[in-house]
């Protein structure tokens, strides 16, 4: 596999893959705070007893475990991305999960178990949108496991949008567009808003910041799916707030079966119901500074 080792704050080559309208004010920001030290890290994990692959009949019991419709194709094409994203995290700063075992389940299964909630409320064909896609989770995993849908997988930063283009080349799957931008200055862009009958995104943001960076690209009758850990209370008081203000219905949050995994994970669910009134998203930094539905506090250091 070809590997990309770019020196910080690089920029990327100009390609389709970035949004071109607007400023593009945090190209090569690490939104996460995550910053690649440039330091192969593979003498740490290569000693570790722990950190072997799992084998493929045990991965395929797993993860049906998740989907049962997963083809022996796809179980390969699982395995080909937990190889190339475990490949590519040595050398740059994808995901903070670097084991074998953790990129199975903490990130792929994880990810398969959203596939029933999409199962219900989408048709062929349409348009599913991950915000904030990091090295590909849940996006690139859902698009090996539905590829009668269309995937787009967006992500601020530049670095981790590339892997993901390049994976997705090299497991040959048609259904990913990456796109390289911020979800506040890409829901302006009419291509993309009100495009999307279901956007996903994981270990992203709050609530309320997710249900006003995502709502405006969902169309009316489509859904906001959301993954969550099970505690949530304040949270889910202020997505209903949140939620009144962008058009959104919280329709479920229930805990998910288990399967397994080693998180609990409780699945929020927004219905899209009114069309989004113009001022939101609000400009960059804002929805996750200030979130709606929570009191303002004269801090901005709150998160
Ligand atoms: N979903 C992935 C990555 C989580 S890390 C996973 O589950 O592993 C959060 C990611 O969200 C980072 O890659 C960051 O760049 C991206 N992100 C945060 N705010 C964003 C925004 N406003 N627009 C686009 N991407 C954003």
């Amino acid at each position: 596999m070809r590997r990309l080792s770019l020196p910080e704050n690089s920029a990327l080559p100009q390609r389709d893959l970035h949004h071109q309208s607007g400023d593009d004010l945090t190209a090569s920001r690490d939104i996460d705070g995550a910053y690649d030290l440039g330091q192969p890290r593979e003498d740490a994990l290569d000693d570790d007893a722990a950190n072997e692959p799992t084998s493929r009949d045990e991965l395929a019991t797993l993860w049906r475990g998740a989907w049962p419709a997963l083809t022996d194709e796809q179980i390969g094409l699982l395995i080909g991305y937990r190889d190339a994203l475990r490949e590519r995290n040595l050398h740059v700063n994808l995901t903070a999960v670097r084991d074998y075992p953790g990129i199975e389940r903490r990130l792929i299964l994880e990810s398969l178990r959203l596939l029933p909630a999409l199962e219900e409320r989408i048709r062929q064909g349409n348009r599913v949108l991950d915000i904030g896609t990091g090295g590909g989770l849940p996006g690139m995993v859902l698009a090996i496991s539905r590829p009668d849908l269309q995937f787009t997988l967006m992500d601020a930063t530049g670095k981790k949008v590339q892997f993901v283009q390049d994976a997705a080349q090299q497991l040959g799957l048609d259904n990913v567009r990456p796109l390289h931008g911020r979800a506040e200055e890409i829901a302006r862009d009419t291509g993309h808003r009100g495009q999307y009958r279901v956007a996903v995104a994981r270990a992203v943001s709050s609530l309320p910041t997710l249900i006003e960076l995502g709502l405006p690209f969902v169309m009316l009758g489509g859904y906001l799916v959301l993954p969550k850990g099970i505690d949530l209370n304040d949270e889910l008081l202020a997505a209903e707030k949140a939620g009144k203000l962008v058009g959104g219905n919280v329709v479920d949050a229930s805990i998910l079966p288990d399967v397994g995994s080693s998180v609990e994970t409780r699945l929020v669910v927004i219905e899209k119901v009114a069309p989004t009134p113009k001022t939101y998203p609000r400009r960059t930094g804002l929805p996750a500074h200030s979130p709606l539905g929570i009191a303002e506090k004269p801090e901005r250091s709150k998160r």
